[in-house]
């Protein structure tokens, strides 16, 4: 589906993206932070202390699609939440799953923000 498409029925209420219908309010998400263009929520299957996810309120399937703005605040917001969420010293990572080898399983770009705990490497 093209953005343009997709555009439109996000406008219309009738997307099946998920993260779009976060962003609608129609599914429930426990927000962490917001701007203007970008959404912050904890994810639902957390695999650290910390696990906050950043969108950007605009549908973009993944990072290679997003303009060089729009991800610098994706990133901006990223770190605000890590300061807020006290890990900002202590260290934490910020990943792009994208694509099917990537891992990328919701297909609106999202960062997540993970920390709160030694994480290892290499990721599996
Ligand atoms: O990078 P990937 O596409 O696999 O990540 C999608 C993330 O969205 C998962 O970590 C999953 O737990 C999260 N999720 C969520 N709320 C939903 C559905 C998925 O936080 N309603």
């Amino acid at each position: 589906m093209n953005d343009r498409v997709h555009r439109y029925q996000y406008d219309a209420g009738v997307t099946d993206c998920l993260f779009c219908r976060i962003v609608a309010g129609e599914i429930p998400a426990t927000l962490v932070t917001e701007t203007d263009t970008t959404l912050a929520f904890r994810d639902i299957d957390p695999k650290a202390p910390t696990h906050v996810l950043v969108i950007p309120k605009e549908h973009h399937a993944a990072i290679g699609d997003v303009d060089p703005v729009l991800a610098g605040q994706i990133l901006a917001t990223a770190h605000q939440v890590a300061k807020a969420e006290g890990i900002d010293e202590s260290g934490y990572r910020l990943v792009f799953n994208t694509g099917r080898d990537g891992g990328q399983t919701v297909f609106h770009v999202h960062c997540h923000v993970l920390g709160g705990r030694g994480l290892t490497w290499p990721p599996g």
